[in-house]
């Protein structure tokens, strides 16, 4: 299955799914969910890098 991964600018990512910015707030670690404020993608914070930024995975809800 095709799995969509976006990174995350800081705190700050692009949803794939509706292209509106949204933040991830402080307390958020590797494995939590995000959920976009705008159209409701939810996404697993699957990686961080040195430089803090975040890879995003979707969470695909067909199969
Ligand atoms: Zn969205």
């Amino acid at each position: 299955m095709d799995e969509v991964q976006i990174k995350s600018n800081g705190n700050n990512y692009v949803c794939d799914e509706c292209k509106n910015e949204n933040t991830i707030s402080e307390e958020k670690k590797i494995k939590d969910i995000v959920e976009c404020e705008f159209c409701g993608i939810e996404y697993t914070l699957i990686d961080q890098d040195e430089s803090e930024n975040f890879t995003l995975e979707m969470l695909e809800e067909e199969k």
